[in-house]
């Protein structure tokens, strides 16, 4: 490895410059914006590195730019599964300098995508590089899927995986996110929680109503909180029929993980200005229920007259947006059926149920040998006691590849805790950036020889 590291030491600058290029192109798939450009400079990127490339494009939606390169010794396959679409940057009055300009203050690459997912995408391209100009092969064949939908919830890659089942095939995969914490220690994340997003409106009288009719005029807001009323009580639960019958209880060695996941539960509550946790949560029980507990969120609500002063009307109509948070081993299509089904059989018939994005949940067990070999590399290559995290409380289309796919996930990045990801000041500690590329290269290395 030594003339690998020598190569990323050497050409570090070189990594950053790149990175900057591609902070530079928005990507935005929220609103479309410069997604095609961003497509092209990605596989132009794969190019200069030695990567055999094509982009693949849906019949609708936005493109997956796929790389590879194999090697000359080994029939082993990593994929690497990252995206080039970013969030949304607003609002953009609270960076402190332009979301797409790549500037670098204090040892730190800023801009929309620095961390999520540029920096970690050139990470990889660059360690997969550093091989290839120092020893002219790989250790193992490498692959790289680059979704340009994953902040919008990859609606089209269900489609592009099945129909490239073959072109994908992998043994192991590292997904796109991760970092170190606070501490210094490495992360890695095993699985991720499913998510079903949905919409419930409520209609009343053709228009706003003076509320002295009230005794004879349904008021749509009144229904939509009876609804919600109906759906989760005050200790947390959720009283949708069978709403908890396939969760699946985490084993005793993922317990043990959680169990020794470090937890600075002061520093978050005074982050967010929180006296308690919900239901006095705290310690293990806390971060048990934040990793394992599915939940029903309401994400927002609207109706009526909500402006200056008063105004007495009935509403004509309300609305609420609802996100349930799901477990191994429910599924968005049986929890949309028995929220349905809960709501007419509560008498809610009139309610309207509108069904947004989703996801399953997906993991890889604690005990795989590929969670063994990246955690055992993670320790050399930081010089500290990994975090291995047997599922993480965020979402996305991991389930797709371990079912499709059908191999290990691990999720592993070049991210810090202070990168703001989804935030105005996005950044990449360039320190961050060059060790996590070291990290990658050894993980190929490290995957090669077990
Ligand atoms: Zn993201």
């Amino acid at each position: 490895m030594e003339n690998v590291y020598a190569y990323i030491d050497a050409n570090a600058r070189d990594f950053v410059e790149t990175l900057i290029r591609l902070v530079r192109q928005p990507s935005v798939s929220a609103k479309g914006e410069g997604i095609q450009e961003c497509a092209e400079l990605v596989e132009k990127i794969m190019q200069e590195v030695g990567l055999k490339t094509r982009i693949i494009q849906p019949t609708e939606g936005n493109p997956v730019v796929y790389g590879e390169t194999k090697s000359k010794k080994s029939d082993k396959t990593l994929l690497f599964y990252d995206h080039y679409d970013v969030q949304p940057p607003e609002p953009i009055e609270q960076w402190i300098c332009g979301p797409f300009s790549g500037e670098i203050r204090e040892g730190k690459i800023y801009g929309r995508g620095a961390s999520d997912n540029k920096g970690n995408l050139i990470s990889r391209l660059k360690a997969v590089e550093s091989f290839l100009k120092t020893l002219d092969e790989v250790p193992v064949n490498v692959k790289f899927v680059v979704d340009g939908e994953e902040e919008i919830g990859s609606p089209h890659l269900k489609q592009i995986i099945e129909k490239h089942r073959e072109l994908f095939s992998a043994d192991a995969i590292i997904w796109e996110f991760g970092g170190t914490n606070r501490r210094g220690n490495p992360c890695l994340h095993l699985g991720l929680k499913g998510i079903l997003s949905v919409e419930l409106r409520v209609e009343g009288a053709v228009r706003d109503v003076h509320s002295a009719n009230a005794p004879l005029v349904p008021n749509p807001a009144w229904r939509l909180t009876w609804a919600l009323n109906a759906i989760k009580n005050e200790k947390e639960e959720i009283l949708i029929e069978g709403f908890y019958e396939n969760v699946k209880e985490p084993s005793s060695a993922e317990l043990h993980c959680v169990e020794r996941i470090p937890f600075d539960e002061k520093e978050w509550k005074n982050e967010l200005g929180l006296k308690e946790f919900l239901l006095k949560r705290s310690g293990t029980e806390a971060l048990k229920a934040l990793l394992y507990h599915p939940s029903c969120t309401i994400n927002g609500m609207i109706s009526g007259y909500t402006g200056t002063g008063s105004k007495t009307i009935v509403p004509r109509i309300a609305m609420a947006k609802l996100d349930f948070r799901l477990v191994p081993n429910q599924t968005p299509a049986e929890i949309f059926g028995k929220l349905v089904n809960h709501l007419r059989n509560s008498g809610f018939k009139d309610i309207k149920i509108i069904k947004f994005g989703s996801t399953e949940p997906a993991k890889t067990p604690v005990t795989h040998k590929f969670v063994q070999t990246v955690a055992k590399t993670a320790e050399k290559v930081y010089e500290k006691q990994p975090v291995i995290y047997p599922l993480s409380p965020g979402s996305g289309p991991m389930h797709l590849f371990r079912k499709i796919i059908g191999c290990p996930v691990v999720s592993v990045g070049c991210s810090h805790p202070e990168s703001n990801t989804h935030a105005p000041n996005e950044n990449l500690n360039i320190e961050s950036f060059i060790r996590g590329t070291k990290f990658i290269a050894t993980i190929l290395q490290d995957f090669a020889l077990s």
